[in-house]
């Protein structure tokens, strides 16, 4: 019989199978996977209420509903995980806007990356024929493509040939390759919009990978906003959770192992700093050097804004965008990442926007209307940067500012504070280079699993990193299955089977 995980029980004295510590997507979807296979599971969340960086809050204004943190979402659309918890069967609705992400330049022009990649195309010009044959093949093979992404980055790929498709295309435009690519302004600032979600400057490999994976999605399922917000997302989980079995303790930081209850299993979706808190000195101290020499990366100032109505977007279409980058050229994209990587403020940052009410009316009171943005900053940054990121958005929308009714400003230094994981206001889990995303936390074979018997390790700080996809929670879920409880299924299986019936 597989030993317990030693705890008095401070916050618990009933033992379970499995303890789950934080109640972000990748904690719950461990949690679910672990009762899908029938096994007894808790859930403890430090904060008021469950779902990190999915909650949707009324932060501005009475009635203004806004997403704190993620706010679109392709990858709960295309992930194995969500494919098998079916979001839409859990009452879950993802609207799709007409144009996944806009990118407004300066004299009334935008590039748009429509949901059709050919009505994309046509609307580069002569880099239309480059854009589809860049992104083309990955959509055909997004599935493909999709399983090596978010993979443990430990497996052979699923799809070698769309592994292959990926990796070179990785290469070209992670390297100066990149600039062959495209001739005009446009089609090169669309692909810097999207890689700069990586929060460091395009034309390096990790930006470029991410870069392609959301492009890549935005053609082939959408960048989807959920109607109600994000945290309908981790609600649903939460709610067939509960139906399993399984409980949520909110309000309830854990600080030391020792308060858990025993259990066999305990997971912990937490930063690598976290983990340093949680178990102290029982980590070896080789291990603990390498936590504490986890890079976090560039950060996000976070700014949600209740309007008196729609962004007046200088070209109209942007008006059907859920997601719009928001920098200007490639150049200026390229810029002001560098800047953030040096530690430096941009003086123009990168903003990302989202406007839900493309697609929900229900996020604000009728004619009115919410917009989610976040600049990006260097980590730890103290700097309330709304009126940068206000400056950004009247630069394409010109009487923007006369439509604020209210603002609400998250620093990245306050972050953490809402959010342990967010350390120093990084909201990917620790820097994004391709190092670290397939040696996060430490270079290990088995990434999830500490040296503590029983304790692994489930949040974006482990491959595949960031995003509302789960897989991080799936792949240390799926571990802990196997170690402690003798479990081999395919835990997707287990996961469809408990969770398909009504
Ligand atoms: C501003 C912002 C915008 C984003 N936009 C998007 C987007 O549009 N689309 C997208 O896919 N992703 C987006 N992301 C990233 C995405 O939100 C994260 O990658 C994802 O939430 C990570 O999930 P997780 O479960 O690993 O951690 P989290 O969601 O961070 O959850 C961790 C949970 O653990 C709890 N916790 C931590 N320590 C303890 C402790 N000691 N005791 C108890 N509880 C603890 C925390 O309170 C938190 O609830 C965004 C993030 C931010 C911050």
């Amino acid at each position: 019989m597989t030993e317990t995980v030693a705890g008095t029980g401070r916050h618990g004295s009933a033992q379970v199978d499995a303890v789950i510590v934080g109640s972000g997507p990748n904690g719950l979807a461990a949690a679910l996977v672990l009762a899908s296979a029938g096994l007894t599971v808790q859930v403890y969340e430090a904060a008021a209420t469950i779902g990190g960086g999915t909650r949707t809050e009324e932060v501005t204004l009475p009635g203004f509903r806004h997403d704190v943190c993620s706010a679109v979402h392709p990858m709960a659309l295309a992930s194995p995980f969500f494919r098998a918890f079916d979001l839409a069967a859990h009452g879950v609705r993802l609207r799709q806007p007409e144009i996944a992400y806009a990118h407004p330049l300066d004299g009334g022009r935008a590039a748009l990356a429509w949901r059709d990649l050919d009505r994309t195309a046509a609307g580069l010009g002569r880099d239309g024929p480059s854009w589809r044959s860049l992104l083309g093949p990955l959509v055909r093979r997004w599935q493909g493509v999709v399983g090596t992404a978010l993979s443990d980055l430990r497996a052979v790929p699923p799809d070698p040939a769309a592994a292959l498709l990926l990796g070179l295309r990785t290469l070209e435009q992670g390297t100066p390759a990149a600039a062959v690519r495209f001739r005009d302004e446009a089609a090169a600032a669309l692909f810097a919009g999207v890689a700069a979600h990586a929060i460091a400057p395009p034309r390096r490999l990790a930006p470029a990978g991410a870069g392609l994976l959301l492009a890549t999605l935005g053609h082939a399922v959408g960048w989807p906003v959920p109607e109600g917000g994000s945290a309908t997302i981790t609600d649903a989980m939460a709610a067939r959770l509960r139906r399993l079995g399984g409980q949520v303790i909110t309000g309830t930081r854990i600080d030391d192992l020792a308060d858990l209850p025993a259990a066999r299993a305990v997971l912990l979706d937490v930063a690598p700093a976290g983990l340093l808190t949680i178990a102290g000195d029982r980590l070896p101290t080789g291990y603990a050097r390498q936590l504490r020499s986890f890079r976090y990366g560039g950060a996000a100032c976070k700014v949600d804004f209740a309007l008196a109505g729609p962004v007046p977007w200088t070209v109209p279409e942007c008006g059907l965008a859920g997601t719009l980058h928001l920098v200007g050229s490639a150049t200026e994209a390229r810029a002001a990442e560098t800047a953030v990587a040096a530690g430096r403020h941009a003086e123009r940052p990168y903003v990302l926007a989202v406007q839900p009410g493309v697609v929900d009316a229900g996020r604000a009171p009728a004619g009115r209307h919410t917009l989610s943005t976040y600049a990006h900053v260097p980590n730890g940054s103290v700097r309330d940067v709304s009126d940068q990121v206000a400056a950004q958005v009247e630069r394409f929308a010109p009487g923007f500012r006369d439509l604020i009714l209210a603002r609400h400003v998250v620093t990245a230094a306050q972050a953490s504070d809402q959010n342990a994981n967010y350390v120093g206001g990084d909201i990917s889990g620790g820097a994004v280079n391709p190092w670290q995303l397939a040696m996060r936390p430490v270079p290990r074979w088995d990434p999830y699993r500490t040296p503590l018997p029983g304790v692994y390790l489930c949040s974006s700080s482990t491959p595949p990193g960031p995003g509302v996809h789960g897989m991080a929670g799936l792949h240390a879920a799926h571990r802990a299955l196997r170690h402690r409880f003798g479990v081999h299924t395919d835990p997707l299986e287990l996961l469809r089977a408990a969770t398909t019936t009504p």
